[in-house]
């Protein structure tokens, strides 16, 4: 990867891309020790030009930033880093510096939320306790749900149907988030058979 960094004083504008939901988080820059450094660690080190220091985000808030992926654009000036985001990337407290839209979907969002409530040992949340019950009951649970979707699909109440829809999709992505899969994975399968 060869990158410009003799423009702008050594500094590099630098995409922060969400893996999951593609949302766009942020916006910083990077010299090239603060390049090097996140490939190295494969955790997003900034160069803050207010700091006017190398800055790991996440160095203070444990908000890391965890790199899956690094693209240069198409005259080497401009990077974009496609990352999981340990939890909230701004500092004002919400998931993306730009605001909460521009997702790839609510069922990407819905999978960060599960994973963040299980990662983070949310106590009070279904989730995490459900996930607590082991890979057994969670499946168990997506099977349950699934037959429910067939007692309503051969009823005829529309919202029923929906609903018990609704629960099979969410413990659906529980069981992936325990199985260690993301709904991506579930996702190129079904992209690659479509080939
Ligand atoms: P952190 O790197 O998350 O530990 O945050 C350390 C400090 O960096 C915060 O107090 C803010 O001043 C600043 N900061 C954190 N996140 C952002 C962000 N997304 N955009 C701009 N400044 C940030
Ligand atoms: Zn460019
Ligand atoms: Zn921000
Ligand atoms: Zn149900």
């Amino acid at each position: 990867m060869n990158i410009d960094f003799n423009k702008d004083n050594g500094l590099v504008p630098v995409v922060i891309q969400d893996n999951r939901t593609l949302q766009v988080l942020m916006l910083g820059y990077m010299n090239e020790e603060a390049f090097e450094k996140t490939k190295k660690e494969k955790r997003v080190t900034f160069f803050s030009r207010s700091k006017n220091r190398l800055w790991t985000k996440g160095e203070e808030s444990g908000n890391f930033l965890e790199v899956k992926s690094i693209d240069i654009d198409c005259d080497q000036d401009t990077i974009l880093i496609k990352v999981i985001p340990t939890n909230v990337v701004c500092h004002t407290g919400t998931f993306s510096c730009f605001g909460e839209k521009d997702s790839k979907g609510f069922l990407y969002e819905l999978e960060e939320k599960i994973s963040q409530r299980i990662d983070k040992k949310v106590e009070d949340s279904y989730t995490y306790s459900l996930y607590q019950r082991g890979i057994n009951k969670m499946a168990q649970k997506v099977g349950e749900e699934a037959v429910e979707v067939v007692i309503e699909a051969k009823d005829s109440n529309d919202i029923l149907f929906k609903n018990e829809a609704a629960d099979l999709l969410y413990h659906f992505l529980i069981l992936l988030k325990a199985k260690d899969f993301s709904l991506e994975d579930i996702e190129k399968i079904l992209q690659d058979r479509n080939k």
